[in-house]
């Protein structure tokens, strides 16, 4: 008998870990979008459309503003092929995973790296930038944003102030923040930023938005080598989404419809209410975390809305609680990663899974998942609170 294989029918899930979010219907739809070709006409228009729409987002003036092919960490490694060089010397902040990532990728770049390693859960201090920058004639600074891995938002412009005395690049992971959470790259004085589409911008994993300051686009004309990876040269990828528009590898056309669509999404709503509705759904979460007896992991004043890092209580099983949130409510959040394994819950609340409705679903299955351990909670405690935030709010 020859095998048969079932139609896709994967769970419906409320998407609440640290990405992917839930993609608004429209984007779905934009995605079954008839297909034209990757220099055909009408697709160069969507492609204007994209990069301006991007332009919005990342709040740049930026010529060079375009989606990278490949999750956010081909726009991480786009950006740290195109700017090093072998022999360069590259600070990088390191208070997380993703901080790690872009080490780990500077050295394979050849690059002399010079780590600022600070506590996960804390923000880096500008001081130990600093610190770093001192007599070591780097060429960049590398720092994240919106670390995913522990819940922290970086503040950006001190260091960027330090960097520019240094004559240094500043290069920021936009990933968890871009779309949901303030990125100001020209204001902020950041030279290169990249993201994902598939946190705050809630589109499905497969590109990645970059954005290029004059200053690096004078440093990759200056280049002695060539970027050592073809596929995300810079120098030629330019080109195509140039005037010239020659061919460099085929588009993809389906993702690119979608980020356009989400792209599309966000300026009707609003860059300032967009970021009001993750701070104050991200507010009600942590009333309510708190109220049931929680506490959240990352240092306070410096919470990401995005991505809420909260402490597993003592004698609790991290991932019977995920399970329970899965199987019964179909919730997905994420467990910690490295050291933090076993020890927090990160709960996303990106783009278009930012919601009232989610704060609550996901207050009323954690309280659940946490009696059924054992764990006691003042009933109704969690979504109390978050209520109060909600009624404050008009
Ligand atoms: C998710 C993430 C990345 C990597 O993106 P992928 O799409 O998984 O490749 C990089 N940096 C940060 C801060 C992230 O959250």
């Amino acid at each position: 008998m020859t095998k048969t294989y079932g139609e896709l029918n994967p769970g419906e899930r409320v998407l609440l870990g640290p990405g992917p979010s839930n993609v608004h219907p429209r984007v779905l739809k934009a995605m079954a979008t008839p297909l034209v070709g990757h220099l055909d006409p009408d697709f160069l228009e969507i492609m204007n459309d994209t990069m301006e729409l991007l332009r919005e987002v990342f709040q740049t003036k930026n010529t060079l503003t375009i989606p990278m092919s490949g999750t956010g960490s081909a726009g991480m490694e786009t950006a740290l092929v195109n700017l090093l060089e072998p022999g360069d010397k590259a600070v990088v902040c390191i208070n997380g995973l993703f901080g790690q990532r872009m080490a780990d990728i500077a050295e394979r770049c050849g690059a002399q790296v010079i780590t600022v390693e600070g506590e996960w859960g804390r923000i880096i201090e500008p001081e130990s930038v600093e610190d770093a920058l001192k007599g070591s004639g780097a060429k960049l600074v590398a720092i994240v944003h919106a670390e995913t891995s522990t819940g922290v938002k970086q503040p950006i412009e001190e260091i960027s102030r330090i960097v520019k005395n240094y004559d240094a690049l500043l290069l920021v992971d936009a990933v968890t923040s871009l779309g949901g959470v303030e990125v100001k790259v020209d204001e902020w004085g950041i030279d290169a930023c990249y993201s994902g589409t598939q946190k705050c911008l809630s589109c499905p994993p497969g590109l990645s938005p970059v954005t290029f300051s004059d200053r690096v686009m004078e440093v990759l004309r200056t280049r002695k080598t060539k970027v050592q990876s073809w596929y995300l040269d810079l120098t030629m990828i330019q080109n195509y989404w140039g005037k010239e528009r020659f061919y460099h590898h085929t588009a993809p056309i389906s993702m690119i419809y979608a980020l356009r669509e989400s792209l599309r999404i966000i300026h009707e709503e609003g860059l300032k209410n967009r970021f009001k509705r993750h701070i104050t759904n991200s507010n009600a979460l942590v009333a309510g975390i708190e109220a049931m007896g929680l506490e959240m992991f990352a240092q306070e004043g410096h919470r990401l809305p995005s991505l809420n890092a909260v402490k597993v209580p003592e004698g609790v099983d991290d991932v019977k609680v995920r399970k329970y949130l899965l199987e019964r409510f179909n919730i997905e959040i994420g467990g910690g990663l490295g050291d933090l394994k076993g020890k927090i819950w990160r709960i996303g609340l990106m783009g278009h899974s930012s919601t009232k409705n989610n704060v609550f679903l996901v207050l009323s299955a954690l309280e659940s998942a946490l009696r059924a351990q054992g764990f006691s909670i003042r009933p109704g405690a969690g979504v109390a609170a978050a209520n109060e935030v909600f009624s404050k709010d008009l």
